[in-house]
């Protein structure tokens, strides 16, 4: 049978290999590259995406689409959720969810908010359904390369079935523990990155007022105790350059930040730092452009008066 790994003893279901029918949700900066990888690993991928300009992006990048999410789930042994956030991808489930094949798997590659993925994978599970969390951290960049960083969370055994598809998409892929887990991790690892972010350009702005040139300050603390991903990757790059292309939209880092604080919150845990930082980034998502680069955080910092 087509996209079956006869290595496996006889009780364990299937791995899913190409050319194994897989549906892409969500086409966007992530979707469209992930589901490239998945094109060229051999896999019969169809894509949808509300969006007609996206959808067509995804032809252009070499795969096929389907014009409503009925069909392109119809026919796919595996669905990949790549959408803004847990509500977006809770409303796309609900109404693909008469269309998927029976015992379909549901790979949700989103920046989610863990307990409402708990939620959403106990009930697919409940109806026949297997699913996993496996969000991803690494850009647009690594998604074209196929080396993303995969956090996974679910059933050890349907992670074991997926794990050729995400190996298609990822380099370093990480079992992270119970249902939700990926989505828990991701959103701390976005939360620490965006402190680290705000950390920086706060210091690039206090040194440069002082008179300190900022190309030698990023110098510097990528060879101190003050290094960070920011330090070694954006402020240069993007920010100092004024570039601020780094292809994150900062509305999802604001996202992934307040997902982290909420998190906190729920689990009974008071955290000052990044109650602080999921209202920075909230006003800036605000007050800046519905398309600005997470870099562009320094145009808000910029105008905030003491
Ligand atoms: P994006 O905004 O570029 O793409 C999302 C796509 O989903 C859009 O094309 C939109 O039209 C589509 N969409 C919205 N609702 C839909 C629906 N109901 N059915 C079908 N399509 C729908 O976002 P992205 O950058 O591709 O990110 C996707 C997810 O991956 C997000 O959760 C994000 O936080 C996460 N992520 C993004 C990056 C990055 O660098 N961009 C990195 C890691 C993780």
């Amino acid at each position: 049978m087509d996209g079956i790994n006869k290595d496996l003893p006889m009780s364990a279901k299937p791995q899913i290999t190409a050319p194994a029918g897989i549906a892409v949700i969500g086409l966007g900066n992530m979707g469209v590259p992930m589901g490239a990888c998945l094109v060229r690993a051999g896999y019969a991928v169809t894509g949808f995406d509300l969006s007609a300009a996206a959808r067509k992006r995804f032809v252009g990048a070499g795969g096929r689409v389907a014009d409503e999410v009925a069909s392109a789930v119809a026919a796919a042994a595996l669905v990949i959720t790549l959408l803004p956030n847990g509500k977006i991808v809770r409303e796309a489930v609900d109404s693909m969810r008469p269309h998927l094949r029976p015992g379909a798997i549901i790979v949700e590659m989103s920046s989610s908010a863990p307990l409402g993925t708990r939620q959403l994978g106990e009930e697919l599970i409940a109806a026949g359904f297997e699913f996993i969390d496996a969000p991803v951290s690494g850009g647009v960049k690594r998604a074209a390369d196929g080396t993303l960083a995969i956090m996974v969370g679910g059933d050890p055994a349907t992670i074991d079935r997926v794990d050729p598809v995400l190996a298609a998409m990822g380099r370093s892929i990480f079992r992270t523990g119970v249902l939700g887990s990926g989505h828990a991790m991701k959103a701390l690892n976005n939360y620490v990155s965006a402190a680290g972010l705000v950390a920086a350009v706060e210091a690039l702005q206090v040194g440069r007022k002082f008179g300190l040139d900022p190309a030698l300050m990023a110098d510097i603390l990528n060879v101190s105790s003050g290094k960070n991903n920011t330090t070694e990757l954006k402020l240069k790059q993007f920010i100092i350059s004024q570039t601020f292309n780094a292809g994150f939209p900062l509305r999802l880092m604001a996202k992934d930040v307040r997902t982290a604080d909420e998190l906190a919150h729920a689990l009974g845990l008071s955290t000052p730092l990044a109650d602080l930082c999921a209202e920075l980034w909230d006003d800036a998502a605000t007050e800046l452009s519905e398309t600005a680069d997470h870099t562009e955080i320094i145009r808000y910092m910029e105008r905030l008066v003491p």
